[in-house]
């Protein structure tokens, strides 16, 4: 089987191909090869799947000047093993050489966007993720076979957003050896005491503009502190879970694959059910009529999206209003078989303790989520705002079902019922402090992207989403104001205090 991959890309792969004609053609050994990172802008309508031409691989003499971004290839001479970069051209196909296996062109910084009514040409360049979302899309009597890699389709879509991420990334870096920041009073102070400007600021800052930074975490959690101070505690925490046996996502599976195989489509329509719920509650006001929300979209390790919403009302939920929205009850079958199906097989926990010590929620013989909880014959609002929901035993008309543990029959009852509709607790946890000046490095350090969050981001859904806008005022003391200079000009800065905000 090697040997007929390996003929069939000696006849199909163009990099392949081109290797070997041109190591043919040198017959010295004083050369090096170069598969050029970017095509030289042409102007003509090629893209992916042009026909190779001499000036994608050329050859330079030793001591000429190549591109950083170049792939080099020498004679076998005992020297350094070379980095591709990810924004080389064909490092898809170098690193997927079988799912790219005629040599085909991954993105590169010389794409430039068409107008889609004329179909000319732009001046604007097509950025990685609108060309990696581009290649995701699924088409009308097309053929995409990319989404039939199944797990390699995971690694590729991930490998693909950790290239657009480090894009990002590298451009935040490299621009701030130029920019920096500071606050006006620091610059001034600095400017008058050494007149030199190549010291001052932080060294690598990550701005709250990128999505996911710390930074941008933070303003989330002070924007949600604004609403609770002005319209107090929220009364609705509603954690919403894709569930990959949606038959609009199993519907839209080709043979032979699962859920996991298709993030792309359990992205979709987790996105789209995600609009759905929000009109749900907030235009057609199935809880009452919303003052303000904000829900974000969150990973686990591995996992599937969630999203954690955040509702206050108007008219704020009275204790014997909870029993209507919340339940931790086995619903009735006759009445609502449709809710008494998806509670039963998606909101049991467990069975854990004794019947199944095996379970990943036991430590030292205990539940760590404390189940079973104790049976509640009425809803009581409990002082600190957590409610404990009724829970109602067998002999006060709860109701209860077989289920399969481990091939043994076992009871379950409401003890076992988490809370539908509601659920809340948020995991944060930190790394270590590499190197307390750069936090491009920090952000990178530990950062997990599971393939579902990679093509979220990569069709940029938003991760977060609320109303009323928060406006961020710039409030802070006298001078002390951000000011962003270069060292060129941060004398000039320093002279006088920029505009600030005028909120009073
Ligand atoms: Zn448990």
């Amino acid at each position: 089987m090697i040997g007929q991959l390996q003929i069939f890309l000696h006849e199909h792969n163009q990099l392949v191909r081109m290797f070997k004609t041109t190591l043919d053609t040198m017959h010295s050994d004083d050369h090096k090869i170069i598969i050029r990172a970017d095509k030289r802008p042409s102007g003509s309508l090629e893209r992916q799947f042009n026909a190779p031409t001499i000036n994608e691989v050329a050859v330079v003499i030793f001591g000429e000047n190549v591109a950083s971004r170049d792939i080099v290839l020498k004679r076998r001479d005992g020297g350094q093993l070379q980095r591709v970069y990810e924004t080389h051209r064909s490092y898809d196909t170098l690193q997927y050489p079988l799912m790219f296996c005629r040599g085909e062109d991954g993105y590169h910084l010389n794409i430039k966007m068409v107008n889609p009514m004329t179909g000319e040409e732009t001046n604007k360049n097509v950025s990685s993720m609108n060309f990696y979302a581009y290649r995701l899309m699924i088409r009308q009597d097309v053929d995409n076979h990319l989404l039939r890699y199944r797990r390699l389709f995971q690694q590729y879509c991930v490998d693909m957003y950790v290239e657009v991420e480090t894009e990002r990334l590298n451009f935040i870096r490299f621009n701030q050896s130029k920019l920096r920041s500071d606050e006006y009073i620091h610059l001034r102070d600095a400017i008058a005491t050494e007149g030199d400007a190549a010291n001052i600021g932080r060294l690598t800052i990550l701005p709250a503009t990128h999505i996911g930074s710390p930074r941008h975490m933070h303003e989330y959690a002070q924007d949600a502190m604004t609403y609770v101070r002005n319209y107090g505690r929220l009364d609705l925490f509603i954690t919403f879970t894709c569930n990959p046996k949606w038959p609009e996502i199993t519907n839209q599976l080709l043979t032979g694959q699962t859920p996991s195989d298709r993030h792309d489509i359990t992205a979709r329509v987790f996105k789209q059910k995600i609009v759905v719920l929000m009109n749900y509650i907030v235009k057609q006001k199935v809880f009452g009529a919303i003052r303000c929300w904000m829900y974000s979209v969150e990973w686990q390790k591995r996992g599937l999206a969630h999203a954690h919403i955040l509702l206050w009302m108007f008219d704020k939920v009275r204790p014997d209003h909870i029993d209507s929205i919340i339940s931790v009850e086995i619903p009735d079958p006759e009445t609502d078989p449709e809710l008494h199906s998806v509670v039963t097989t998606n909101m049991i926990h467990g069975p854990c303790g004794t019947q199944n010590p095996g379970s990943p929620c036991m430590q030292n013989g205990n539940c760590i989520k404390r189940f079973p909880r104790p049976f509640v014959a009425d809803t009581i609002s409990g002082i600190d705002g957590y409610p404990l929901y009724r829970r109602r035993s067998p002999d006060d008309n709860g109701r209860s079902i077989i289920m399969k543990v481990k091939g043994k029959d076992v009871v379950v009852d409401n003890r076992w019922i988490v809370p539908y509709l509601t659920m809340g607790y948020v995991a944060m946890f930190g790394i270590a402090d590499p190197n307390a000046n750069d936090e491009v490095m920090k952000f990178q350090l530990g950062r997990y992207v599971s393939c579902n969050e990679a093509i979220w981001r990569l069709f940029s859904f938003t991760i977060h989403e609320r109303h009323p806008t928060v406006v961020h005022l710039a409030v802070h003391l006298e001078n002390g104001q951000r000011v962003y200079f270069t060292e060129a000009n941060a004398a000039q800065r320093a002279e006088r205090p920029p505009a600030t905000t005028n909120f009073f």
